[in-house]
């Protein structure tokens, strides 16, 4: 009998262990232990919608979920960001599919799951400031603005940002500050972030950014040449300033330029 209940204990033993390390994520270099930060009580506003809800949960279930991404936030975030009033008016019944589409001036929204993955590495909690250099359309902005009210976004053409900045107002977002300007340096009257995402490709990580991050601060940063292949970056500053990196995969951005236009 005792011999039983022991086999018992040993085998719920190795079942809770099996449980923990597959929970964990196999490798995945965000999964630690931390708890999960709450965001029931989110105190800002978030825009909601039903439009072309069905489509957004198949993006996520079909697209994303299955991919990996877990983080129950950031599902819900993209659950909850109509993605089809981001994109241009005759690309609107694509705006689910599972790719990049244009935004015109030669650049591009990303494809659901990189914004989804790229959001899910940065471990946004709650209240957490975020810089995203590449605003674009104002989608990935808008999903972060789901997990923090404290999103700053730089876009370095004017009329793409203007664009954006009224798309988010008419919206709902109003918790986004958008500026036009060379994201290379950051945005230094708001620094430090906990946050940095980077939604263009770099030659390498630029030093003001890496100045912007605060301690224990996280970046995602497409790093390589442009126009070909880059690897997706994620570099992390620890408590005492020192600043480590790893490959996560590969990925094809547009290129960071250097000229506001
Ligand atoms: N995050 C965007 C996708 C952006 S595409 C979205 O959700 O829609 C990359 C954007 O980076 C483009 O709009 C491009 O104009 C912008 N960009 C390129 N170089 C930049 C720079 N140095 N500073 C700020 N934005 C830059």
């Amino acid at each position: 009998m005792a011999r039983r209940a022991a086999a018992f204990v040993v085998l719920a033993v190795a079942a809770g262990l099996a449980a923990w390390l597959l929970g964990r994520g196999a490798g995945a270099p965000w999964a630690d232990a931390e708890p999960e930060p709450s965001r029931e009580a989110a105190d800002w506003h978030r825009p909601r919608t039903r439009e072309r809800q069905a489509e957004r949960e198949a993006m996520v279930r079909t697209q994303i979920a299955r991919r990996g991404v877990r983080d129950r936030w950031v599902l819900a975030a993209m659950r909850a960001v109509p993605r089809h009033e981001f994109v241009p008016r005759h690309l609107r019944s694509r705006a689910y599919d599972d790719c990049p589409l244009p935004i015109g001036h030669g650049q591009t929204i990303s494809q659901p799951y990189i914004v989804a993955y790229m959001t899910e590495v940065l471990r946004l909690k709650p209240k957490e400031k975020v810089l995203e250099i590449g605003t674009g359309s104002g989608y990935q902005a808008a999903v972060l603005s789901e997990l923090t009210p404290n999103v700053y976004t730089v876009e370095i053409i004017r009329a793409l940002a203007t664009q954006a900045a009224e798309r988010l107002e008419r919206l709902g977002y109003k918790t986004i500050k958008c500026k036009v300007g060379d994201g290379y340096y950051g945005w230094p009257e708001h620094a430090p972030y906990d946050a940095i995402i980077v939604t263009c490709a770099a030659g390498s990580v630029p030093p003001p950014l890496l100045k912007q991050l605060k301690p224990g601060g996280r970046m995602v940063i497409p790093v390589g040449p442009p126009g070909q292949v880059q690897q997706l970056v994620l570099v992390k500053k620890d408590s005492e300033g020192k600043i480590t990196s790893e490959s996560l995969m590969a990925v094809a951005f547009v290129p960071m330029t250097r000229r506001v236009r």
